[in-house]
This record gives C-alpha cells, structure tokens and sequence, in this order.
C-alpha cells in the first residue's frame, strides 16, 4: 500500500474531529479543513445509546463506545462525557418506569473544547469553505477553497456532514440529509421553577427526555419515496452546557439536495406546538430557534470507507446515532488510511460506499 502523505479532512464536527484525532495517534500529518458554519454537532443532544444497535455487526461494535470516550477523554481531557437519566415519554403506560442506561457528551463542552485538544494533537487547522469536488492532480487532490486559494493533499476524507453531497455529487443515494430545530436555550437556571411544568424537574437535574418511540427514524427510512417535503417533531430535550437543547423537529425533502434552510418561523410554530403536546410550559420557553442540516443514511449504516475509481479520496459521513458510531468507526477507518489494516472490517460492517 502507497505511504499515506499528506492527508486532508474536510469537515470540523463530530465525524472530522475524532478522525483527525485518530490519524495524528497513527502518526500521520492530518490537516483538518472547515467552513466554521453551523453545524449539527454543535446543537445536537449527544446522547449516546451504545444498546439502542444499528444492523448487523455494527450493533455489537457499538457496545464500545462508552470505553471509545472514555479513552478518548483520558488522552485529550475532559470532552463532555458524563452518564445521565434517560426519561421516556410516549406509549404504554409502564413506559415511565423505563430507566435504561445512558450517557451523554454534551455538545456545549465538546465545540468548546475541540479546538484545544486537536491544536494539542497535532492537527493543522484550516478555515475554509472547500468549493466542490476535489480535483485530482499528480498523484493527490487540490481542493478550491473560500474565501480564496487553493489546498492540496495526498488524500482527502469527505466528513463534511451533509455538505457531503456537494463535495462528491456521485455518493450512494443511501446518504441523504435533513433539516434539524431545536430551542437554543443559553441558560438553564432562568428556567421556570420546577412547578410550571411536569417535565422541567427533568431539566434541572440535567437528565435527557426523548420519545418512546421516535419518528425521526421513520421519516428517514421514507426519505426515497417522498414526493413531497415532509416534517415531524420528537418532543424532547437534553442539557447543553449551561443551557438547554428543547426539540426536535425534523424536515426531509424528495431528492438528494438539501436545499435552502426552511422557513425558520414556519418551523419554530410547528416546533412550539409539537412540544405544547408533550407539556404546554416547554412550548412557552423563550429559545431561540436553530436550525442546522444533518446527514443521515437511509438502512442505518453509515459511509465509511474508500471511494470508488478515486484513489485517494475518502467518505467518512451518514451517520445515525453519530455519538455512539464515531467514536468506534473513526479508528477503524484510520487504520485503513495508516495502512495498517486492510478494508475487510469495514465491509464486514456493510459500511463501505459502493
Ligand atoms: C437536534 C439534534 C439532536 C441530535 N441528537 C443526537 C443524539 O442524541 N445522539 C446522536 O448520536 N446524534 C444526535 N444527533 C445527530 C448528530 O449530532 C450528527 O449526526 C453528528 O453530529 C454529525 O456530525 P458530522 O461531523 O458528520 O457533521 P456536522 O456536525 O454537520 O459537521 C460537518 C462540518 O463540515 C463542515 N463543512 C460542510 N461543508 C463543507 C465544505 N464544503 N468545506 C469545508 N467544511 C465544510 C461544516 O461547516 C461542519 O463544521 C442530533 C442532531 C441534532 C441536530
């Protein structure tokens, strides 16, 4: 297998992050590039459900995670990981009683630290916006970037999240994207006191409130059918940093593109009354409403892996449950691109794009 060179990861959330982490513990110069806009691991819940499984042997792996941030946070300090309650709302009447295990990283705490911790490893850090498809030049790749200039690399791994797409137009039509909102609420303390509401007493003791049964995932598993756009709201809410994430309204539309943010008034309403459902007192809180796209894949297994017919250029995005399958994917995949493994793990896994 040829010496990797100089690698180059587009894309500074969740996914890019602890990739580049694993590629610099490879020994390996990694370059991380990013277009510092809004993205989903910055408002995302965190929430890790190593036992909730993906399909096939990917489950099994993701027993791992909870060992995966931990080690993580031992090599590079604290990340936001801490264990948490889980509190489920929604169907049969026992579902209250329901108390699985459960962590979180909590997604104020880990963008406030990322830019230390990879700084610390080693990794070049790049802001820029990659303009499209990387282009292929001797023996590497040159990537356009905004606000102006050009970057080139041996390789490139793609984990631009649903900006993706327009980096590699030809991905597997099983990687798709969303709209996500959420109630950004910067402070939790200015909270109503505990008695306005049944599910606040929740919020002050930092636990997370999901649904029994999502929606979210069955709105995705319909993605390629849709003929028209579709949204559903899970009510809910987790602890983020000294505030508080309330949500989740989720927006597909037909076709790969994701297209334009939707109409954040639009959203916000119908966010607003998806939560009075659960408990009026969370639909009056003030916000603000954020919305951020965010990939997913269709069938619950992620890209991992080489692209096809493009020596060179890496896919590393689509995840779903993205805190508990990062953290045990992203080594995996770093060692293919170190050269110490081959791909049978991953195709094991069903993750490869092809
Ligand atoms: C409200 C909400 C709640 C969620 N809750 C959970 C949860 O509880 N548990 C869980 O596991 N997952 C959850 N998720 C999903 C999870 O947060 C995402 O799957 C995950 O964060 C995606 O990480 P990523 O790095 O792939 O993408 P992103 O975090 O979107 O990062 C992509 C990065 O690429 C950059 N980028 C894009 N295009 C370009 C370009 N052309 N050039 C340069 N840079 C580019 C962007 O600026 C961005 O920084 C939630 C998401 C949301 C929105």
């Amino acid at each position: 297998m040829p010496a990797p060179g100089r690698l180059t990861v587009v894309g500074g959330g969740l996914a890019g992050s602890l990739l580049a982490l694993a590629l610099v513990e490879r020994g390996l110069g990694v370059t991380l590039v990013d277009a510092g806009e809004a993205m989903a691991t910055s408002l995302s819940y965190g929430g890790v459900a190593w036992w909730a499984g993906a399909p096939g042997p990917l489950g099994r792996l993701l027993r791992q995670a909870p060992a995966r941030w931990r080690r993580l946070e031992a090599r590079h300090g604290f990340l936001g990981w801490r264990g948490c309650g889980l509190r489920l709302h929604g169907g049969v009447w026992s579902t209250a009683l329901l108390r699985p295990p459960f962590a979180q990283v909590d997604s104020a705490v880990l963008m406030a630290a990322l830019p230390r911790v990879l700084a610390a490893a080693g990794v070049q850090l790049l802001r820029g916006r990659v303009l499209g498809p990387p282009r292929p030049r001797a023996g590497g790749w040159r990537l356009e970037l905004a606000p102006g200039g050009t970057h080139s690399a041996d390789q490139v791994v793609l984990a631009a999240g649903a900006g993706c797409r327009r980096l590699a137009p030809a991905l597997p039509e099983r990687q798709r994207a969303s709209w996500a909102g959420v109630l950004a609420l910067p402070a939790r303390h200015a909270l109503p006191p505990a008695a306005a509401g049944p599910w606040l007493r929740h919020a002050s003791r930092r636990r997370i409130v999901q649904p029994r049964h999502w929606r979210r995932p069955a709105l995705e598993g319909a993605a390629p059918a849709l003929r028209e756009e579709r949204w559903i709201v899970d009510a809910g809410f987790a602890p983020w940093g000294e505030g508080l994430l309330l949500g989740q309204i989720s927006l597909v539309r037909p076709g790969l593109d994701t297209g334009e943010a939707p109409a954040a008034a639009a959203m916000e309403v119908r966010l607003r009354q998806g939560l009075a459902g659960l408990d009026p007192a969370l639909a009056a809180l003030p916000g603000p409403y954020r919305q951020v796209p965010v990939a997913f894949c269709t069938g619950g297994l992620p890209l991992v892996g080489p692209l096809p017919g493009a020596a060179g250029l890496w896919v590393f995005s689509g995840f779903g449950g993205a805190f508990a399958q990062v953290p045990v994917l992203a080594p995996l995949l770093a060692d293919v691109i170190a050269g110490a493994a081959d791909c049978s793990a991953l195709a094991g896994l069903g993750v490869l794009p092809c």
